[in-house]
């Protein structure tokens, strides 16, 4: 866990001192009071982390309690993490099993800290089936209800996601309301565009399966019309199960599938099997599960992610 940055409190601090027009939330309070003025919030895991830094701009300090390139899914907290936790007045997550330890330290939270679980708030959609005659599991978390986690990669759930982390935050502190909820407007605004560029971009397209190793798209897929396929016995970890390979190679033939998703860069000799025995090239799709240190500095977000994924899917699936 890691409390974000120490850069962005001292900026916090300036702005709230420096504030003093119309409408701002200005006070004349120390440097020290204006940083404890801040409401502190705790996001599980990247894309929840983004709404709060979006929604609460520099009147909030957000705690994130899944460093960046760690799996969400294990993410397991220490004592110290515990306790930056027990210092957030808000704290938002998904429920349902998706993150154990993180919904299992949620229950022991003082009751002047709010938790709010956002799966609450969206369709959870079911884990589609894996394409039959593949060996093994496909990758991706799946919800202790069986359904399918990855909702925020329907830009609609993100919005759904953003309105009760803006109300929670505007319950918490109505004196930064206007702040709150003219941020929120801007990113909806934002998540809205990303989500009519889903909507109009797999109009004419070759195929319109989605093969996958990662069982994450669901969400996308559905958003976008598409179908998700998800294989297994596919991984750059053991080699390609060959039953796998014949099943996945008459599949792609039946339904005109040329490229084949995974979620990281396959070893060169994995995709030249790949080439040779399915007749597919592969290509990488993000999940947008966490953001690494060198992506965020380059200034990647969910949004910048989601329009590359959505540029890949239309080369993919050759739409035009
Ligand atoms: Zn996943």
């Amino acid at each position: 866990m890691r409390i974000i940055p120490i850069a962005k409190i001292a900026l916090l601090t300036a702005v709230i001192s420096s504030c003093s027009g119309a409408g701002s939330t200005a006070s004349s309070d120390t440097h020290n009071t204006d940083v404890n003025r801040a409401l502190v919030v705790a996001a599980s895991f990247y894309p929840i982390e983004e709404i709060t830094n979006r929604v609460g701009g520099d009147f909030v300090i957000t705690i994130e309690m899944t460093p960046p390139g760690q799996s969400a899914h294990d993410v397991q907290l220490t004592i110290k993490d515990r306790e930056e936790l027990a210092s957030a007045s808000l704290v938002f997550y998904m429920g349902n099993g998706f993150q154990p330890d993180i919904e299992k330290a949620v229950t022991t939270l003082p009751a002047r800290i709010t938790a709010v679980d956002l799966l609450q708030s969206v369709p959870l959609l079911p884990v589609d089936a894996q394409l039959e005659g593949t060996v093994g599991v496909p990758d991706g978390e799946v919800l202790n209800t069986g359904q399918d986690p990855h909702v925020w990669l329907d830009p609609a759930n993100m919005i759904a996601m953003t309105h009760e982390i803006t109300d929670a935050m505007v319950k918490a502190r109505p004196d930064l309301s206007a702040g709150f909820e003219a941020n929120a407007v801007a990113y909806i605004k934002e998540l809205e565009s990303l989500g009519t560029f889903i909507d109009t971009s797999f109009a004419q397209c070759e195929s319109d399966v989605l093969v996958t190793s990662h069982r994450a798209f669901a969400y996308f897929a559905q958003r976008a019309h598409l179908t998700q396929v998800a294989i297994a016995g596919v991984n750059p970890e053991e080699e390609p199960s060959v039953k796998s390979l014949e099943t996945i190679a008459n599949f792609a033939k039946a339904n005109k599938v040329s490229t084949i998703f995974f979620e990281t860069l396959l070893p060169a000799d994995l995709a030249q099997t790949l080439a040779t025995k399915v007749g597919a090239t592969t290509d990488v799709l993000d999940p947008v599960e966490g953001i690494d240190s060198d992506a965020r500095a380059s200034g990647a977000t969910y949004i910048s992610i989601q329009q590359d994924n959505v540029a890949r899917v239309v080369k993919g699936l050759r739409c035009s």
